[in-house]
């Protein structure tokens, strides 16, 4: 059986002092509830050490937003995926659509850091989506199957095991406009195809759902058949919010 998972991306957002008040109310609404979900925090990498002492005791799991596609070296500014492991993460975000719309993140840099992520023992969250513009034009499922073949094109074997996929419709990031459930589901169901396609093990693969995902419309989400989690932005800000979130599963 393939896992829920709901994890929080807190983007550029927090401080030390978030950490302490929402990890710790996020720790103690987790504990509580009576359900089969791997939550994950995914805080800026400056707080990955104080949000993994904030957790410690607790099964919440670390992640890391974004990667560099180098091993190491001479990359001011940038964080490699085996740091990201050595310091506590099991995830590693990739492909976001802020760090492609923003940062000029292409398929082909996108699938370099699956395979440094994974080279590391992490398990890679790859996020797809459309544009509005790409929906309107019709599009949205030739790009999201661009993306995932893109971004699986070197990953075989154990690798799978490895690999999770966010559908992240780039108009319902931060908007407060989610996709239908039932649109959601379908776009699901046709990345859980194009697995097979792929000869992956399209039935273990978590597929998570992102983009203005609010207490009141996740159980709804997460209800669909092919919608394994969520990938949470705004509200994950909010530990309340969040663990409602995360009991939603
Ligand atoms: P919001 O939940 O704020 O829409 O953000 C979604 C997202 O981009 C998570 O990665």
């Amino acid at each position: 059986m393939r896992r829920n998972i709901v994890a929080a991306n807190w983007k550029m957002n927090g401080s030390r002092e978030l950490v302490e008040s929402l990890v710790g109310g996020v720790k103690a609404g987790v504990a509580k509830l009576d359900k089969d979900v791997e939550v994950v925090i995914i805080p800026p990498s400056l707080y990955l050490a104080d949000v993994e002492k904030a957790v410690s005791g607790s099964a919440l799991q670390l992640g890391v937003q974004n990667v560099a596609r180098w091993e190491s070296g001479a990359y001011t500014g940038e964080v490699s995926a085996q740091m990201a492991s050595d310091v506590g993460c099991a995830y590693a975000l990739v492909g976001h659509s802020e760090r492609r719309q923003l940062f000029a993140e292409d398929d082909v840099q996108v699938a370099e850091k699956v395979r440094l992520i994974l080279a590391s023992g992490l398990v890679a969250i790859i996020c797809v989506g459309e544009t509005l513009e790409e929906r309107e034009a019709g599009q949205a499922e030739q790009v999201v199957a661009r993306q995932i073949r893109a971004a699986l094109a070197d990953v075989s074997g154990e690798g799978w095991k490895k690999i999770v996929i966010a559908y992240e419709p780039v108009w319902a990031i931060g908007t407060g406009k989610t996709a239908t459930a039932v649109d959601a589901q379908n776009m699901h169901a046709n990345m859980r195809g194009l697995l097979s396609e792929l000869g992956a093990p399209a039935q273990e693969i978590s597929l998570l759902y992102g983009g203005s995902v609010k207490p009141d419309n996740a159980a709804e989400l997460f209800a669909q058949a092919d919608i394994d989690g969520g990938l949470i932005g705004g509200a994950s800000l909010v530990s309340d919010d969040f663990v409602r979130i995360c009991g939603a599963v």
